[in-house]
């Protein structure tokens, strides 16, 4: 038995997810909405799997998304669907050293050279990268 897979890749397309104001609950759903839109849009009937980059600043909680996600996708495409969550670690870099640091919600000054102009390179993201259809 041949298992044919398809790996539709959308981190080209950068559909990214508003964040601002929304808890895991909306944030799941419309997780659950661009993955069945464009899943829809490839023709698939139902989807294995979805994966999401969620960064570790962005304040959303994976376990939390995870814990929603089940009962978000029932009725939809993704029903039975397995979500992929890789948590992007925080990294920054120093507007007046120029180096580069890792970021938790906590860093504020450089650690190199204690100025407090640290611009956010990643760890805010929340995207749907990648899904898996039959
Ligand atoms: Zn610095």
């Amino acid at each position: 038995m041949t298992f044919l897979r398809r790996l539709i890749s959308l981190a080209a397309g950068a559909r990214s997810v508003g964040v601002s104001g929304m808890h895991e609950l909306g944030i799941t759903q419309s997780i659950i909405d661009i993955a069945g839109r464009n899943a829809a849009a490839q023709g698939a009937t139902r989807v294995l799997s979805v994966t999401v980059e969620i960064g570790l600043l962005s304040g959303i909680v994976p376990d939390a998304v995870e814990f929603c996600y089940d009962a978000c996708a029932a009725g939809t495409l993704l029903a039975g669907s397995r979500l992929i969550v890789r948590a992007i670690p925080g990294r920054g870099r120093c507007g007046d050293c120029g180096g580069e640091c890792p970021l938790d919600p906590y860093t504020f000054a450089c650690p190199a050279c204690g100025a407090l102009t640290l611009e956010r390179l990643a760890g805010e993201e929340l995207r749907v990268i990648e899904l898996e259809i039959p």
